[in-house]
């Protein structure tokens, strides 16, 4: 059984993983702290998203913008006089609650990109009411989701700045300097993680809807005449498409045909992290890809794809990816009067890069679905078995002494310093066998190592797989690069 949230959110505290910050003051809506075993997950995939597509993908290079930013950059992308959401207060108990989120979870109908009026009409008609006291709604209005901070001593309409909404814009505030100085060549995607600040109205859902949260973006630059050349481009392959409350199996050649993707690129990115997310452990059944209509499309985006996932709380988005074509780079050019134009050696001439594909992940929406989908509670084992792919495991081995005398604790340290030099590992001798297993298993380790009395003799040792329980005897020679290729290299446990 799926936990809920709750339930989620309360094993992850248990098991250090993330809790709500600075909680002995009582917390603050929308903002976590990350324990020790939660930094290590959250790197681990942050880690797993770069590797696969920035440091394998040969068309893709990094960078790491600055959080505060020339704030002409958000005049210049819109987000300064348009990021906001709809809001409406109780008249009753003054509750101020996000308009659009809560329509479509009372009527399931989507609102996004409808006008404020076309909102008040919404909640009138079907009588929206307060979620918290049933109260009536006041006049919905807009309410801007940018923090604003103060930068230097002097406080006037020059110094304001802004914690960035989103990772996307310091690309293409970099993106000069990246042509200038990488040897990039059209079409080419400059990648960046890190964090995001959104003053949201309503936080909730644990590290769903939160206010500080982290982004892995990238926007993929094309020539505008060539968003078809896409060599990786699999048509053959198979997604899911929403389909009322639930999903069709199909090819991305039939959804390319129907202009559900705007071009091979954008097909080519929304797959790839739709398999991305089957690779590390994400059920299938729980992924589906829902377009965005045109009416709900945003004036600058051609075609707009979000990835879902069957959350304890519906079908939500757990991705985004839009065709935005020569939108933010035109926009950049306008507002900084400097040309983002770029030589095009294969047509051999000058063009103004076309913004094919923009994957957009949030981090922490990530790392909710792979724990939700890793979580399972063991009844045979009597714990919870966090069956996370190994790669991304907080721990990837646990080294236990049998027991702690006739040098077992000795020996059994030694390997774990040795582990130590490869692995994230962790040496435990505290309580029953037992006990210690069940302790990995909730953690997602997935090897663990006794250390017993023939270990001493013939240098063995018992390795246990997480998953199946199964044990096998392996040579401590031997141990590390067997543990390695089997966590890396995908090796079968045997
Ligand atoms: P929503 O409609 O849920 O507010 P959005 O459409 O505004 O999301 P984008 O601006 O497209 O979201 O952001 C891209 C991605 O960043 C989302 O798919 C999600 O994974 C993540 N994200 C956005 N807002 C938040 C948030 N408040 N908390 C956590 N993750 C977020």
């Amino acid at each position: 059984m799926t936990p809920s949230i709750d339930e989620l959110a309360a094993f992850c505290k248990k098991k250090g993983f993330v809790f709500k910050t600075a909680e002995i003051f009582g917390g603050l809506q929308g903002f976590y702290d990350y324990g020790p075993m939660g930094v290590e997950l959250k790197n681990n995939v942050k880690k797993a998203f770069w590797n696969d597509f920035v440091t394998k993908n040969e068309f893709v290079v990094g960078i790491d913008g600055a959080i505060i930013t020339n704030p002409q950059v958000w005049v210049a992308s819109e987000h300064a006089e348009k990021f906001s959401d709809i809001m409406a207060k109780c008249s009753s108990c003054g509750f101020n609650v996000r308009v659009d989120t809560l329509i479509e979870d009372v009527t399931g109908k989507n609102v996004e990109g409808e006008s404020l009026k076309e909102i008040g009409k919404i909640v009138k008609k079907e009588k929206i009411v307060c979620p918290k006291c049933k109260g009536i709604l006041e006049e919905p209005n807009e309410f801007k989701l940018m923090f604003e901070t103060n930068i230097g001593p002097e406080k006037n309409e020059k110094s304001t700045g802004y914690l960035r909404p989103e990772t996307a814009q310091l690309i293409f505030a970099a993106f000069k300097n990246v042509y200038q100085t990488s040897r990039v060549k059209l079409p080419f995607g400059i990648a960046q993680v890190g964090k995001a600040f959104r003053n949201e109205i309503s936080p909730r859902n644990f590290l769903f809807r939160l206010r500080e949260f982290e982004q892995f973006e990238i926007e993929f630059f094309t020539n505008p005449e060539k968003l078809n050349d896409c060599p990786m481009y699999d048509g053959k392959a198979k997604v899911n498409i929403a389909d009322k409350n639930s999903f069709k199996t199909v090819t991305v050649d039939s959804l390319l045909k129907k202009k559900v993707f705007a071009s091979k690129w954008h097909a080519y990115w929304v797959t790839a992290f739709f398999n991305w997310f089957v690779k590390y452990g994400v059920k299938e059944k729980n992924l589906r890809l829902q377009p965005h209509s045109k009416d709900q499309l945003a004036h600058y985006a051609n075609a707009c794809v979000d990835i879902e996932y069957k959350f304890p709380f519906g079908w939500k988005e757990l991705h985004g990816d839009a065709d935005r074509g020569q939108f933010d780079l035109g926009q950049h050019q306008k507002v900084s009067k400097e040309s983002l134009e770029v030589f095009d050696e294969s047509v051999s001439k000058k063009v103004l890069p076309f913004v094919a594909a923009e994957p957009s992940q949030g981090i922490e929406r990530a790392l909710l679905v792979l724990l939700f989908d890793a979580y399972f509670d063991d009844k045979k084992r009597g714990n919870v078995v966090l069956k996370l792919n190994p790669l991304i495991s907080p721990l990837k081995v646990a080294v236990l002494p049998l027991v702690k005398k006739d040098g077992l604790a000795e020996y059994a340290k030694e390997i774990f310093q040795n582990l130590q030099k490869r692995f994230n590992a962790f040496y435990d001798a505290g309580g029953s066998i037992g006990r210690r297993y069940a302790r990995q298993d909730e953690l997602g380790t997935p090897y663990c190592i006794t250390v017993d009395y023939d270990s001493m003799k013939d240098k063995t040792v018992t390795v246990r797989d997480r998953d199946s329980t199964k044990q096998i005897r392996i040579n401590v020679d031997e141990l590390n690069t067997k543990i390695w290729e089997m966590i890396y290299l995908g090796k079968k446990f045997e």
